[in-house]
């Protein structure tokens, strides 16, 4: 009796490890099916340094070298707090502030300048955990914009300051202020310079009206964004900006928009825009990549490919950075380059420029 009821217990336990071993092997199938890398990384990180009209034959070899080493040096300070087990909140913050340092990029020093010859800048961070956000616009003194995204998460009830309000609460809170003509560079009052010149005369000749550089598909847009993913398995994105050359009447872009400029959600991905803002406002950008993952099965890849596909036929030109739930990367744009790069768990960079 004993011996048939060992022999019973058996037959059970057989039965139920294959029950399982099927519910894996279906559900395997169906991650294959949606096109979504089950293997998880254990921590990933992506940045760009704007997208635009960049092209090889007007860059110099020196200019070149300069941008891909702040792109490594920004994107190794997020590796590391991402190795050390550190946030993806943290990550994300401290690259942006070494652009944000940086002339070459137009988000702090460096930023482009508005139709008036100052500079507005935005930004905005998004928690994956806890779809918490912040974001700040239109700010004159505030050193490191992406901080202060980060402190009006953290420390107030709201998302979104703009203006004087927003660095009230900056000096509140104990952020480090400048004077405004930190954020000049001769390099961008020129640009800004050039444009309404051209203004001028596109004024005179056929009555058009433009707040942007007409020509601005011959620049850079130059924003700065990161999305990263931690060894917790949490998601942020950030993304800081001057906007965009020649605005006026307090233009605020997408970047500080959260959906459009920038988006986390730990179910899904995040996500960091660089490009013609007006157009990814429209087109809710950095939102409508993690929607068609969560609502239409959509691998990464495949999202970010029809919503750029979306702002190229509104008009609007530009480009994504994101990081999904397991840490595959997606790095889209429908421009002749974006400055970017990726660092995976075993540390291997990737840095591109143009369209390879
Ligand atoms: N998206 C930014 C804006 O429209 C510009 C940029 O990406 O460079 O303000």
């Amino acid at each position: 009796m004993k011996k048939i009821i060992y022999l019973f217990s058996f037959l059970i336990v057989l039965v139920s490890c294959r029950e399982v071993g099927e519910h894996h092997a279906s559900k395997a199938a169906t991650d294959e099916a949606s096109n979504i890398n089950t293997e998880k990384a254990e921590f990933s990180i992506v940045i760009h340094g704007g997208a635009g009209t960049i092209l090889k034959k007007n860059m110099t070899p020196e200019r070149e070298a300069a941008y891909k080493a702040k792109l490594e040096e920004a994107i190794r300070v997020g590796y590391e707090i991402l190795k050390n087990g550190g946030t993806s909140l943290d990550a994300v913050t401290k690259t942006i502030n070494v652009m944000e340092d940086s002339p070459l990029f137009n988000a702090g020093k460096g930023a482009v300048f508005t139709n008036a010859e100052t500079n507005e800048l935005d930004a905005s961070i998004m928690d994956g955990k806890t779809l918490n956000a912040g974001a700040s616009a239109g700010t004159t003194n505030v050193k490191y914009p992406i901080d202060l995204a980060r402190a009006i998460m953290d420390n107030s009830p709201h998302v979104m300051m703009a203006g004087k309000g927003a660095e009230t609460f900056a000096i509140e809170q104990g952020m480090e202020i400048v004077d405004p003509s930190y954020f000049h560079t001769d390099r961008r009052l020129q640009s800004v310079k050039r444009a309404k010149e051209r203004e001028k005369i596109e004024l005179d000749h056929d009555d058009k009206s433009a707040f942007y550089d007409p020509t601005i598909k011959d620049y850079k847009f130059g924003t700065v964004g990161c999305a990263a993913l931690d060894k917790d398995g949490n998601l942020a994105a950030g993304t800081s900006t001057g906007g965009m050359t020649n605005k006026r009447w307090g233009r605020v872009g997408d970047a500080p928009i959260i959906g459009s400029g920038t988006y986390a959600n730990n179910a899904t991905c995040a996500v960091s825009s660089t490009g013609w803002g007006e157009f990814f406002i429209r087109a809710q950008v950095a939102h409508d990549i993690s929607a068609m993952m969560e609502y239409k099965g959509l691998s990464l890849k495949e999202a970010s490919k029809a919503v750029i596909g979306k702002v190229g036929d509104l008009g609007g030109d530009g480009g994504i950075v994101a990081v999904d739930k397991n840490g595959n990367v997606a790095m889209e744009f429908n421009t002749a380059g974006m400055y970017r790069a990726t660092m995976n768990d075993k540390g291997e960079l990737t840095i591109g420029i143009y369209k390879e």
